[in-house]
């Protein structure tokens, strides 16, 4: 067995579509194709959104297509206190700052500033809390403010320098994690986000190849500077192409014609589902 390992890392918000499917077979054929390993990891860190059964209902549909994990599962809502911990070195660092603005505040600071840099997912955050006072933060702690902490991009990278990151599709890529600016590490409501956990969780499995789709390519900049920040060898990154509908559209969720369920409700084989995700040929036998 070679020392290759992927995973896929579904959130349990709604059912599996198609492009989960494509998503999930290709790191599962990498890690075939390498002689590696191939892991599962749930990401369920947004209680308003994560619901159990869908989660049951995702494993059932995984397996269903005849897809098959390595080694236990890994439940990101049990693991809460490993992300407390790595944020806490962040903020020793002098890397991340507690954000009280809510996304009104936000948006009335963008339209203040008039002109507010932009990211690929809109306005980026326009950096208000980064300048508080530790006096001011602590008055605002203490008054009972909710909090969101957020990455200091600038100083981060005073600290790191210049970082470079392999997409096994595009090359090496110049880490610029200022497109996504100070992004959340830990939420109000969750002492963590997508990009504090995944970094994390990637690194403590031991992934060497993260697999997943090009909407999440500009992400991975982030992700480079947290893990230097934390010291963790970056894995290598294959961003696949995401599968559209007839109209070019991305499939969501909400597309529930083409969720798996519907699929198999409708009488199609695993195979044939395995084939419209775009793998005619896999099959683990
Ligand atoms: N949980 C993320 C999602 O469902 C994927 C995370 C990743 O592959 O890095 O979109």
């Amino acid at each position: 067995m070679s020392d290759l390992v992927t995973r896929f890392a579904p959130s349990p918000t709604g059912h599996l579509h198609l492009g989960h499917a494509h998503s999930a077979l290709f790191g599962w054929r990498e890690a075939r194709r390498g002689g590696g390993r191939f892991l599962l990891r749930i990401e369920d860190i947004d209680p308003n959104r994560c619901r159990p059964e869908f989660e049951r209902d995702l494993i059932e549909d995984l397996s269903w297509l005849g897809l098959e994990w390595d080694g236990s599962v890994r439940r990101q809502s049990e693991h809460l206190d490993e992300y407390r911990a790595a944020l806490a070195r962040l903020a020793g660092m002098g890397v991340a700052y507690p954000c009280f603005c809510t996304r009104k505040d936000i948006a009335a600071e963008i339209a203040r500033a008039g002109a507010a840099p932009h990211g690929p997912d809109g306005p980026l955050y326009p950096g208000t809390c980064r300048h508080l006072s530790e006096s001011v933060r602590a008055e605002r702690i203490a008054a009972g403010d909710a909090w969101a902490m957020r990455l200091d991009v600038g100083a981060a990278l005073r600290l790191t320098g210049p970082l470079r990151w392999h997409d096994r599709a595009q090359g090496w890529q110049t880490a610029t994690p200022e497109l996504l600016g100070d992004v959340v590490l830990a939420r109000k409501d969750t002492p963590t986000s997508y990009h504090l956990s995944v970094t994390l969780d990637d690194h403590l499995q031991g992934v060497t190849l993260v697999t997943r789709g090009e909407d999440l390519f500009v992400a991975t900049h982030t992700h480079r500077l947290l893990q230097a920040l934390s010291g963790f060898e970056p894995p290598d990154y294959h961003h696949h192409g995401l599968l559209r509908n007839a109209a070019g559209e991305r499939l969501a969720k909400r597309d529930r014609a083409q969720s798996l369920r519907s699929l198999r409700a409708e009488g199609a084989s695993a195979a044939a589902v395995r084939a419209l995700a775009g793998f005619p040929d896999e099959s683990k036998d």
